[in-house]
């Protein structure tokens, strides 16, 4: 006997043989391809493959922010990019979150539109200053890419009432919102399920060639063949295609047990969007600090660090919910997909195979369009 598994012929005629389009990574983007895929050829014979047990690189993994950007980030945004370009990318996270919601349902999310929120430090005034004089700009721009007045306000009022320490200056954004994670992973796969679409798990895929009769994919669990195949593993899209600039970028997680009396409410971000926290179930979800150590983040590798889950700690209990007694129930990382420019990557590669990477940390706004978008490329391609 071979390596080769040996399938049945109704394994190999049924589940294996014979796709139009094969997926790979069945993280928001693939399964939003897919979707896609089957609504505009609901003949196609589509097929995911996914390397992990669960989806396994960030999408349920992730904080469930559904934001567009601090003033900080869009002032980041706007020291590297045109105004235009700048205004391209919030509309295009503005329109990804609405396809989200659109596609799966509110309540099916547990989407709510608590708010989000910038906090600068004691030691921040300078910079504070620097960007609460610039939020009028940046309302008149952003007008141009969400259609929505006054989206950035002072907030210093609201310190008081969450319970902070150690924060100076705080700005408001009331159009952001926040989601389950798990629930938006799981209402996705149910409906790429209803669809007919074809998830199977465990199966990594380790390399891809083309010939004459289509493209021939090798995985842990035998050979596949398809028509067409879309990269959307995003993070990890170069240990299969070495020359695509994509960066891998390890987020460290928390979130604790449920706390009583929580005060916070909305989606929170600090130094710049490398830290940020949210309430969840009575609980406070925290992640970031990637920003101390960025050559250690950027890894394959889930785990963590003493290093960052030091400073997440201190800042827990020092400025976020200080004077409580907190304890932390879960840990986790996720690897996120990061580059020399802040938008997707959704091109063909080599005949016949497209990809959809790069969400630069911002998928759960944008995942929902790119996802479409290299369907899109696909089935002009058929
Ligand atoms: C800690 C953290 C917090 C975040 N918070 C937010 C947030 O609040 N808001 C927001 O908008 N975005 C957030 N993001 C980013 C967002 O989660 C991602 O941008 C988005 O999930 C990317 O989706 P994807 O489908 O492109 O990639 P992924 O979800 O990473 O999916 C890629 C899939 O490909 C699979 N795969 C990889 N290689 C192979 C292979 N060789 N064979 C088969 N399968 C393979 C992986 O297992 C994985 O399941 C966060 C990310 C992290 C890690």
């Amino acid at each position: 006997m071979g390596l080769e598994p040996q399938f049945s012929y109704w394994e190999r005629s049924v589940f294996i043989d014979n796709a139009d389009v094969i997926i790979i990574g069945s993280g928001l983007v693939g399964l939003s391809a897919a979707l896609h895929l089957k609504k505009r050829g609901p003949d196609l014979k589509i097929l995911v493959l996914e390397r992990g047990f669960l989806p396994s690189g960030a999408s349920t993994k992730n904080a469930g922010f559904a934001c567009f950007g601090t003033v900080s980030e869009q002032l980041a945004a706007l020291d590297q990019s045109s105004e235009e370009e700048v205004i391209k990318l919030i509309n295009y996270k503005w329109r990804g979150l609405q396809r989200l919601r659109q596609n799966l349902g509110d309540s099916a999310i547990d989407y709510h539109q608590h708010g989000g929120y910038e906090l600068f430090m004691d030691d921040e005034s300078d910079r504070a200053d620097e960007c609460i004089e610039q939020i009028p700009y940046l309302n008149k721009l952003l007008v141009h890419a969400i259609r929505e007045q006054g989206i950035y306000k002072v907030a210093n009022d609201k310190i008081t009432g969450f319970g902070f320490d150690k924060v100076s200056r705080m700005i408001y954004n009331p159009f952001e919102g926040q989601l389950n994670t798990g629930k938006m992973m799981r209402a996705l796969l149910n409906k790429v399920y209803d669809a007919g679409i074809l998830v199977l798990n465990s199966c990594a895929v380790s390399a891809i060639n083309r010939q004459c009769d289509g493209v021939h994919l090798t995985t842990s669990q035998g050979n596949f063949k398809a028509g067409r195949v879309i990269l959307a593993t995003n993070a990890f899209a170069n240990q299969l295609f070495p020359d695509l600039n994509v960066i891998p970028g390890r987020g460290q997680v928390l979130v604790t047990k449920p706390i009583p009396g929580l005060k916070l409410q909305g989606t929170y971000h600090f130094d710049k969007g490398y830290y940020y926290f949210r309430n969840i179930d009575g609980r406070v979800l925290f992640g970031g600090g990637r920003n101390l150590d960025f050559e250690t983040e950027a890894t394959w590798e889930f785990g963590h660090t003493e290093k960052v889950k030091g400073k997440l700690i201190a800042y827990l209990n020092k400025v976020i919910l200080p004077g409580q007694h907190i304890e932390i129930d879960y840990w986790w990382s996720g690897i996120m997909g990061f580059g020399d420019d802040i938008t997707p990557i959704v091109k063909e590669v080599e005949p016949n195979i497209f990809c959809a990477v790069r969400c630069n940390g911002m998928g759960v706004a944008m995942g929902s369009l790119v996802g479409e978008e290299v369907a899109e490329l696909a089935i002009q391609a058929l």
